[in-house]
């Protein structure tokens, strides 16, 4: 398995495939003022499927697909089923914020998904329409219904608490968990990009701290759960007599960074070397130049990616990245 410099297994490729959404997240995309890759420059299915037998060579064995929003991508089924069935691929999953998952779960599943992560600030129609702009509660949650029924499981649901727009609803998310084997996790606010999103970002941050104190003075005392991966970012908790899971995923107030094992490739083929930092190496450019043994020629780029690594965020000291947005490199 790869290890960086600071000894730390990176194992896990999240792949970005478009950077276009169908929602503009208050946090994460301005309604304007907005310019997206043209689609040539987009890496192609064929593409990235050598880009994850690469990984598989150099010791990844853990895939996400995300976005922008991943769904978006016509040919998405096809993109699954390449990575999927890349020898060395142990679990494929998407994150996605549903609004397709009505008709896309079941074949996503035949194409060879294993689970899903649904991005879900809200149970309230209302605060759902306001913060995740455009979005609407009852096709998100058919989303979910369907990949529940086509055994996309367990399903996770990401939740961002911002101060003013969802900070009460994470109380009823919570609740989710006493009568359902889902987790649902609370993900604090971060600031990428420099933009509109990434002031709102810090001025509406809501440590996980209060997130969790809200809802245990509404439903009880939680306890922690044992970590099943040391990579997990999330610090599980359950609910007494609960079927499912509350997890915190804290990256301001609880930095992780020291047990990340996550390498990052944007939708136009860079390996993104930390969510919070800006430096990139390009894979395109060896993809698309004529001649060689792409596969090996794209694994070299990837070891250098993970011995590159930064150590972690700089936050705490007001910097983060200033090229790319959250919707640029899949969160
Ligand atoms: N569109 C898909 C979705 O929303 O799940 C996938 C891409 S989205 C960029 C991935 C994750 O990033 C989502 O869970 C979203 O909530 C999270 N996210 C976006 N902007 C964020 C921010 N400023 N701080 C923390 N998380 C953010
Ligand atoms: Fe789209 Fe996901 Fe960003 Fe919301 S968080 S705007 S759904 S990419």
């Amino acid at each position: 398995m790869p290890r960086d410099s600071f000894n730390r297994e990176i194992d896990y490729l999240r792949i970005s495939v478009i950077d276009r959404c169908n929602l503009r997240c208050v946090y994460c995309m301005p309604l304007e003022g907005l310019r997206f890759l043209p689609n040539a420059e987009l890496l192609t299915a064929a593409e990235i499927e050598s880009v994850a037998r690469a990984a598989v060579r150099v010791g990844f064995r853990k895939f996400r697909l995300t976005g922008g929003e991943p769904t978006l991508r016509a040919d998405l089924l096809e993109i699954v089923e390449r990575v999927a069935r890349v020898d060395g691929v142990e679990g494929l999953a998407l994150t996605t914020n549903a609004l397709m998952l009505d008709e896309l779960a079941a074949p996503l599943r035949r194409a060879g998904l294993t689970r899903i992560n649904v991005h879900l600030d809200s149970l309230d129609t209302a605060i759902v329409e306001r913060q995740m702009r455009w979005g609407n509660f009852d096709r998100i949650w058919r989303g979910i219904m369907a990949a529940e029924a086509s055994g996309l499981t367990p399903i996770k649901l990401n939740a961002v608490v911002a101060a003013g727009y969802n900070e009460e609803s994470v109380v009823d998310l919570a609740r989710l968990t006493l009568e359902r084997e889902w987790h649902v996790r609370f993900i604090e606010l971060m600031p990428l990009g420099g933009g509109e999103c990434a002031t709102l970002s810090v001025k509406r941050y809501v440590s996980n701290i209060e997130t969790r104190r809200r809802i245990e003075n509404a439903l009880g005392a939680m306890r922690e759960l044992p970590s099943e991966n040391l990579a997990d970012e999330a610090k599980n908790f359950q609910l007494a007599g609960a079927r499912g899971v509350i997890g915190f995923i804290s990256p301001v107030s609880e930095p992780y960074c020291g047990t990340c094992n996550r390498m990052r490739l944007t939708a136009d083929g860079k390996f993104h070397l930390c969510l919070l930092n800006d430096d990139e190496l390009d894979v395109r450019r060896a993809l698309r130049s004529g001649g060689g043994d792409k596969i090996e020629e794209v694994a070299q780029i990837l070891r250098r990616a993970v011995a590159l690594k930064p150590t972690g965020h700089h936050l705490l000291e007001g910097r983060s990245t200033r090229d790319r947005s959250m919707y640029q490199i899949g969160g």
